[in-house]
C-alpha cells in the first residue's frame, strides 16, 4: 500500500511525517510514550526535547547549524516553524519554549488530515511496507534488539564514546607531525592517517593534573549498565595512576618526531583522520565526561593544540546509534532490506536540529519514492546533504561515532592552502550551500515528449 509508517515520534520521526504528508502521502505515526517512556523523557508530547531547550546558533552565514535552521526553513520544516514561534530571547542562539513547542508540534500533527497518531511501542522490522525508524538515542529494548538481529550486532552501538574532532587547518604542524605508529599501513594515506603530539615530562605532568581538576559531568541514572568495559573516560584513567595514560592512548613508541628526531617525547597524542576529505581529526583514545568548557581548554594544553578548533567535543552517553556508512544507502534506506529507512539520531547524526534535518530529509525521500520518483542525490555542499553524506559514506566505518554539522563535512570552498579569511569562507559555504538547497528543493521539470517527427 502507498502508506508510510513511521516509528517514534521524536524530532525526526515528527519531520519526517510533516514532510510527507505535506508531499501528499497517508501517514502513520507509531509512538510509544507516554505508555512506555526513557529515563529522559518526562512528556506523552510529540518532539519532546530531552535536555537544552537550544537549537544552539541562529547564524544562517557563519555557522553551520545555523544554516542547517535555514535549510529546514525553506524546506517548509515543521520543527523550525514551531521552534521560531516559540522562541525565546537569547542572543544568537535560537532558545526555544520547550513545552509549547513540543505541544505545538504535537497539535499540529493530530491535526494534519493525512497523519493518524497511533498509540504503542513497534518491536519488530516489518518485512513489508514502507516504514522509518527515528526512535532516537533510546530506542526501546526490544525494537534495539530486533535491529541488531539485523543489521548484526557490531553494526548497532548502545553508547557513543566520542572522542574530540579537531579541524585539520587549526593544528600547528610546525609541532605536530603526521606518521602512523611504526610506519603501519600498506599504502602512503593510511600511513599519513595520523597526526602526532609531542609532550615532555613536565608538559605531560601539568596535563594529568588539569585532567584529575577538571570540571566532569555525571552519567544519568540507569544509563551506565553494560557500560566501562574497555573505554575510560580520559581524566579517570589519570585519576586511577599519573603513568597510566602514557601506557594507554598517550605512549610514546614507534613514533619519531619529524622536526626534532633527537628529542625523544615523553607521551604523544594521536589524532587520526575523521573523514576521507581529511579536514578533521578525532583524538585517538580520548573520550571523556569532561565539561564542554573545562574540555577545550584542558585539550589546547597539548603541543599542537594551542589553536585548536573543535568540530565537536568528546562525550560519554547512552545512545543507539547504526554504523551507517557501513549500513545505509545515500536515500537513508537499509542496503538489506530496503523498504525499511532509518532518521534521526540513530543515524548516527547528534543533537536535535541535526534529527530533525533527517527527518525532513527521510520524509522527503520516503515520500517521492512511493510516488514513484525517486529524488535526486542531496547536494553535499549543503548542510543537510554533507551531514547526510557523512554518516552514509564520507566517514570511516571502522571508528564511526556520532556527529554534529560542522563545515569540516563540507567539500572545501578553497583550494589547500587558500588564504581567505575564516569569516569569508564561512560566507562562500552558506552562500553555496543556500543556491544549491534551493536548486534541489525546486521541482524539475519531467522531460518533455520528444517532438513528432
Ligand atoms: P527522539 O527525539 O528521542 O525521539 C525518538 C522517539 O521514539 C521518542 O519519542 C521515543 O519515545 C520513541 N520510541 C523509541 N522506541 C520506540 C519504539 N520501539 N516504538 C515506538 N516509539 C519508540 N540534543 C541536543 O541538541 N541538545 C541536548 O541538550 C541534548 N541532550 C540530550 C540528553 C539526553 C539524556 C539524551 C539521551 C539525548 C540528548 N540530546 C540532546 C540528543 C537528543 O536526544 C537528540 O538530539 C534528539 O532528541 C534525537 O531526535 P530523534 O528524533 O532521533 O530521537
Amino acid at each position: 500500500s502507498d502508506v508510510l509508517h513511521i516509528v517514534g515520534g521524536g524530532m525526526a520521526g515528527s519531520e519526517a511525517a510533516w514532510q510527507a504528508a505535506e508531499a501528499g502521502l497517508d501517514v502513520v505515526l507509531h509512538e510509544m510514550r507516554p505508555e512506555t517512556s526513557t529515563f529522559a523523557h518526562k512528556t506523552g508530547d510529540l518532539a519532546e526535547m530531552v535536555c537544552s531547550n537550544s537549537f544552539r546558533s541562529d547564524d544562517d552565514e557563519q555557522n553551520a547549524v545555523g544554516l542547517l535552521h535555514w535549510e529546514m526553513r525553506a524546506a517548509g520544516g515543521l520543527v523550525m516553524a514551531m521552534a521560531d514561534a516559540h522562541r525565546l530571547p537569547a542572543g544568537g542562539a535560537l532558545a526555544v519554549d520547550r513545552d509549547p513547542f513540543a505541544r505545538a508540534v504535537t497539535e499540529r500533527l493530530h491535526a494534519h488530515p493525512r497523519i493518524r497518531v497511533e498509540a504503542g511501542e513497534i518491536d519488530h522490522l516489518p518485512e513489508d511496507g514502507h516504514w522509518i525508524f527515528a526512535t532516537g538515542p533510546l530506542t526501546s529494548p526490544a525494537l534495539g534488539q530486533a535491529i541488531a538481529a539485523a543489521t548484526g550486532a557490531e553494526a548497532l552501538a548502545f553508547f557513543d564514546a566520542i572522542a574530540p574532532i579537531v579541524h585539520a587547518d587549526s593544528i600547528d604542524m610546525s609541532v605536530a607531525w603526521e606518521q602512523s605508529r611504526y610506519d603501519k599501513g600498506d599504502t602512503e594515506d593510511e600511513r599519513r592517517a595520523y597526526i602526532n603530539c609531542p609532550m615532555t615530562r613536565d608538559q605531560y605532568e601539568a596535563f594529568i593534573d588539569a585532567l584529575i581538576a577538571s570540571d566532569t559531568t555525571q552519567f544519568h541514572e540507569g544509563e551506565t549498565a553494560g557500560y566501562f568495559d574497555g573505554c575510560l573516560p580520559i581524566e579517570v584513567m589519570a585519576a586511577r595512576g599519573r603513568e597510566t595514560l602514557r601506557h594507554g592512548p598517550m605512549k610514546p613508541v614507534g613514533l619519531t618526531n619529524a622536526h626534532r628526531p633527537e628529542d625523544k617525547a615523553y607521551a604523544v597524542v594521536q589524532l587520526r583522520r575523521d573523514n576521507k576529505l581529511g579536514t578533521l581529526y578525532n583524538i585517538v583514545g580520548f573520550q571523556t565526561k569532561m565539561r564542554y568548557g573545562a574540555q577545550a581548554e584542558v585539550l589546547r594544553m597539548i603541543p599542537g593544540l594551542h589553536e585548536a578548533r573543535f568540530a565537536r567535543l568528546g562525550g560519554i552517553h547512552r545512545n543507539t546509534f547504526l554504523n551507517s556508512p557501513r549500513l545505509l544507502d545515500a536515500q537513508m534506506r537499509l542496503r538489506a532490506r530496503p523498504n525499511l529507512r532509518f532518521a534521526g539520531q540513530i543515524t548516527g547524526v547528534e543533537g536535535y536540529v541535526e534529527s530533525a534535518a533527517m527527518g525532513l530529509l527521510a520524509g522527503r525521500l520516503a515520500a517521492a519514492e512511493i510516488a514513484g520518483a525517486e529524488l535526486p542525490p542531496v547536494p553535499e555542499t549543503t548542510a543537510m546533504g554533507a551531514l547526510l553524506t557523512h554518516i552514509t559514506g564520507g566517514a570511516d566505518a571502522k571508528t564511526f561515532q556520532p556527529m554534529n554539522v560542522n563545515f569540516g563535512l563540507f567539500p572545501p570552498v578553497d583550494a589547500k592552502g587558500g588564504r581567505r579569511g575564516r569569516k569569508d569562507r564561512y560566507k562562500a559555504y552558506t552562500d553555496r550551500a543556500k543556491a544549491d538547497w534551493q536548486a534541489w528543493l525546486t521541482p524539475q521539470p519531467a522531460p518533455a515528449d520528444p517532438a513528432p517527427a
